[in-house]
């Protein structure tokens, strides 16, 4: 059914070769021949963490679509040969969407974030792509209120599941409720920045593959996480020349 599975193994995660443009056409596909599928952008962060566990890595490698989020990520497919065609980081990918969610009219639930951001989130969405029928709840909920938040979202029936608990807690938590939506996409921290609660690098700043430094200088609090980032190239580095070798 998909444009056929073309995947770069990097430390054990097989990631995408595709464009964004052939990622929205995969979700697209998914949606018109109502198959669940199940979306992963994986970031350096994500693909370090599963090499050392296994049932992270089953549970990407599991998912239909797994894009290059990030430049590190692409930069890693090229060092072993596999080119990926472009990023495709989940705030991208779902502003890529939904100029077409809202053609189809299709229906996207928000969950994530805290309270009134996954609102605020779709009403920016929304205003500017009308025809979008949406619905959206807060990321904080425990599981006393858990069977509410998936009641709402079963009989909301949504084409469209966007999930931004971060990572990896979206990932596990989409894989543990099966069928919700056609497409079920883990989207991290895209609501704030879509509601503004965040604000995303200048579109040069972007362009030139440095949002990651936009984002430490403006969330300091990102520098133990990015702290993987060297370990994350020395792995590959080795992981190339160990394939060399073989
Ligand atoms: N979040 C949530 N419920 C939780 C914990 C976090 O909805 O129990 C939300 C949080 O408000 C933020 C997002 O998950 O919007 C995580 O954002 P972050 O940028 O840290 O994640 P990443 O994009 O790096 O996965």
């Amino acid at each position: 059914m998909f444009l056929g599975s073309e995947r770069v193994n990097i430390l054990g995660i097989t990631v995408d070769v595709y464009s964004m443009q052939e990622t929205v056409e995969q979700i697209r596909q998914a949606v018109e021949q109502q198959v669940a599928i199940r979306v992963v952008t994986a970031n350096p962060e994500m693909i370090y963490a599963s090499d050392r566990d296994q049932r992270l890595k089953k549970l990407i490698n599991s998912a239909e679509v797994v894009t290059a989020d990030g430049i590190g990520v692409v930069w890693a497919a090229r060092r072993l040969g596999t080119p990926i065609r472009e990023r495709v980081t989940g705030i991208d990918l779902i502003q890529a969407l939904f100029p077409l969610a809202a053609t189809e009219k299709w229906r996207v639930y928000f969950l994530g974030g805290k309270q009134g951001v996954a609102e605020q989130a779709a009403n920016k969405v929304v205003c500017d792509h009308p025809g979008i029928v949406w619905e959206a709840g807060s990321g904080y909920f425990n599981s006393t209120e858990e069977p509410y938040v998936l009641e709402k979202i079963r009989r909301f029936q949504p084409h469209i599941l966007l999930v931004g608990l971060g990572a990896p807690r979206q990932e596990y938590w989409i894989a543990e409720h099966p069928g919700l939506a056609y497409v079920s996409i883990g989207v991290g921290g895209s609501f704030d920045a879509l509601a503004g609660v965040v604000i995303r690098a200048p579109k040069r700043i972007q362009e030139l593959h440095v949002e990651w430094l936009y984002r430490l200088w403006k969330e300091p609090r990102r520098w133990q996480r990015q702290a993987v980032l060297p370990r994350f190239v020395l792995k590959v580095l080795w992981q190339g020349s160990r394939q060399k070798s073989l």
